[in-house]
């Protein structure tokens, strides 16, 4: 569902990425871990096209995003994104936050918006709170919103970006649970996190990056249980 093809890119004469390959089968769940610097996000940002790689190409869903020819709008609205900061409208509540990108990006009807909208707040537990304003809620709950606001949208993949980074501890089980569920329901998923449990229990795959380059790529079983890599285990032994 994602392939990446000898991914490149420089910030300036900063080598970020330095050539990644990297594949994601439908359904499957691969969460990317690596020490701060190592690229992961531009990565993903390279992914949904945030960024423009410097060289290589990307797919989803069978679609070249890097193809100058491709309408990027229309790729990119098959990819749902998940931030660490939750972009939530502020001026707007929990329920418009949901209907606005369905009726302006894929021009849905009313009706038909605010259906969707109810399906997905339900999904992340927060139905009681679609007329409350963001502020309002718990960084948790913000962030179930910025998932089910992701969802409506009918993404093929959807792509986290340390979705529970900004959260208070006791806050970041709600999260992981909904992203668990999501898991379970089949939905293909690229994570970046420090959340090496969830890793470990929900990932089909897990992913090392180092330097801007894939440096272990395996069942999470041998890269967070058994690391082959010298780098990998460094990592690892300074998150414990
Ligand atoms: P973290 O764990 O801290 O989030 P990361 O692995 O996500 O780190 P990136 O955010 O991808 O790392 O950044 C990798 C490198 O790219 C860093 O050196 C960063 O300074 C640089 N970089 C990222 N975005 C830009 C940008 N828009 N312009 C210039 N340099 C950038
Ligand atoms: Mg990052």
């Amino acid at each position: 569902e994602i392939e990446v093809r000898g991914l490149h890119k420089s910030f300036g004469d900063n080598e970020v990425l330095r050539g990644i390959d990297l594949e994601i089968g439908r359904g499957e769940v691969v969460c990317v871990i690596g020490p701060s610097g190592s690229g992961k996000s531009t990565l993903l940002r390279c992914v949904n096209l945030l960024e423009e790689p410097t060289k290589g190409q990307v797919f989803v869903g069978g679609a070249e995003l890097t193809d100058p020819d491709v309408d990027i709008d229309a790729v990119r609205r098959r990819i749902g994104m998940v931030f660490q900061q939750f972009n939530l409208f502020p001026h707007l509540t929990v329920v418009e936050n949901l209907t606005l990108p369905q009726r302006r990006v894929l021009r849905r009807d009313k009706a038909t918006a605010a259906k969707v909208a109810a399906e997905n707040l339900e999904r992340v537990g927060l139905a009681e709170k679609a007329s409350a304003y963001p502020a309002s809620l718990s960084g948790g709950q913000q962030q179930r919103v910025a998932i089910a606001r992701a969802l409506a949208m009918g993404p093929a993949v959807m792509l986290f970006d340390e979705p529970t980074s900004a959260l208070d501890p006791e806050l970041v089980g709600d999260v992981l649970a909904v992203m668990r569920m999501l898991a379970d329901e089949g939905m293909t998923m690229m994570v970046v996190t420090h959340e090496m449990t969830f890793a470990r229990e929900v990932a089909d795959r897990v992913v090392f990056m180092d330097g801007g380059v894939v440096v272990e790529d395996g069942r999470p079983e041998d890269v967070i249980g058994n690391p082959r890599n010298e780098r990998t285990r460094h990592f690892l032994s300074r998150l414990l």
